[in-house]
């Protein structure tokens, strides 16, 4: 017989964003094992192993990153280039290129430990990662998915097949990412997808092979940069195709398990295809600033019920659903429509995630996965349903003191449990120093 740990939280103030009741006071939440059994005012009947006072604290649902690149972990404060890029393929060739080519195994696990703990610590309990190594690429995927399996993280992983490195390069990223979807395809906690970097790094033959390698795997799906400049558009309209999709739809790589990321530039008959296949939209707002590429248009994200990403800048993901609406205002005129990111973070990002990993993840309900940040957060002014969207993005400014996964709390008390924080920062710097002294 498998005993299940009964575990009780109480003393807890709950926020659940675009949900009714979004806010509870004083609830109890009541796990069995790894999931929520039940959320209310009323304390749950029976006994159990384990009760937590939360002593008035604030939860909200783990969050989830629905795309992200690890690998730039230890890109933080990392040597410009000399030259100066003036346009999105130059800032590809000249800073992400490079320094993805200069990542051996020992910086990958560094960047994946440390860009791991940064986002736990912020409560983002789901990654979707997009990953690029390619002078380390076999087992790349596995140790991605250990390193997340350590934090009680869920991860979604894909290695960014491309033409750039020449043909054994594209070869050993395809065989990395089939194996990934061979070994974790059942895998509650890790999702495999096919990663290909974009459109614009593909030749036909590429996509050709590409979609003839997935064949035999029972389930796949593609997680793809599209549109994120024109420069993508305009290469698929110079090899001869309407857009990127309609490209991607020829070679019949487009299936409702994609993950379909930026889409700046898209058409409207793209739109149709993106709904036609049901496939997952992410936007990743501080990116498309950093870049300079421009921003996905509002319809874009209303009609496709965009996710949210970070591509990459940061593990914080009410950072970017705060910047994403603050860079989206400094677009517009006064009245103007908005996008709702309170919407993209907390409703469409678990809808992704769900569908993806085929479990409940990323509400405070019973069923979910007890992935929850705990805040220790009292707010100068009242909480009520109507004011949460305040709260959360102008302010919870401090970390959550307290972050669960699985039922089980990873931080306690702003301590990371059972790992050492200090070393993975430390060997963070140092490979960090041994990364950096190959750029410049
Ligand atoms: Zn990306």
């Amino acid at each position: 017989m498998i005993i299940v740990k009964k575990t009780l939280l109480k003393n807890l103030n709950i926020i659940n964003p675009c949900n009714e009741p979004a806010f509870i006071e004083n609830a109890f939440v009541a796990i069995g094992g790894e999931s929520i059994e039940s959320v209310g005012k009323d304390k749950p009947s029976g006994s159990f192993d384990v009760v937590h006072d939360l002593h008035d604290k604030i939860a909200l649902p783990g969050m989830i990153n629905a795309h992200h690149h690890l690998y730039s972990a230890l890109a933080v404060g990392m040597p410009l280039p000399k030259g100066n890029p003036t346009n999105f393929t130059e800032i590809l060739q000249e800073v992400w290129w490079k320094m993805d080519l200069a990542l051996d195994r020992d910086s990958t696990q560094a960047c994946f430990e440390s860009g791991l703990l940064d986002s736990l610590k912020a409560g983002t309990t789901t990654v979707i990662d997009h990953h690029c190594s390619p002078s380390f690429i076999e087992g790349s995927l596995t140790l991605l998915a250990e390193s997340a399996e350590k934090f009680g993280m869920n991860s979604s992983v894909a290695f960014e097949i491309t033409d750039r490195n020449g043909p054994e390069k594209f070869e050993a990223s395809l065989q990395e990412n089939i194996a990934a979807v061979q070994k974790y395809g059942d895998n509650p906690y890790v999702h495999p997808l096919i990663g290909l970097h974009a459109s614009f790094t593909l030749s036909d033959d590429s996509l050709h092979k590409i979609r003839q390698s997935v064949e035999p795997l029972k389930s796949w799906g593609i997680h793809i940069h599209v549109s994120e400049d024109k420069a993508d558009e305009e290469d698929a309209i110079k090899k001869g195709y309407a857009s990127v999709l309609k490209r991607l739809e020829k070679f019949d790589l487009l299936n409702e398990n994609a993950m379909i990321i930026h889409g700046l530039h898209i058409s409207e008959a793209d739109l149709s295809l993106l709904k036609k296949y049901k496939l997952q939209f992410v936007h990743n707002p501080s990116s498309n600033a950093n870049n300079r590429v421009g921003m996905a248009p509002n319809i874009n994200l209303d009609q496709l019920r965009s996710g949210l990403g970070t591509d990459g800048m940061q593990g914080n993901m009410l950072r970017e659903g705060k910047e994403g609406m603050l860079i989206r205002s400094s677009h517009l005129s006064g009245g103007a429509e908005s996008a709702n990111y309170l919407q993209l973070l907390f409703e469409n990002n678990p809808a992704i995630a769900s569908k993806l990993f085929n479990k409940k993840l990323g509400k405070i309900l019973p069923e979910y996965q007890a992935d929850l940040a705990i805040f220790d957060y009292h707010p100068r002014t009242p909480i009520t349903e109507s004011t949460i969207f305040g709260h959360i993005f102008f302010g919870l400014s401090s970390l959550p003191s307290e972050v669960m996964t699985r039922g089980v709390f990873s931080i306690r008390d702003y301590q990371l449990q059972n790992i050492s924080e200090k070393e993975i920062k430390a060997n963070a710097a140092l490979q960090a120093a041994r990364l950096w002294s190959h750029l410049s």
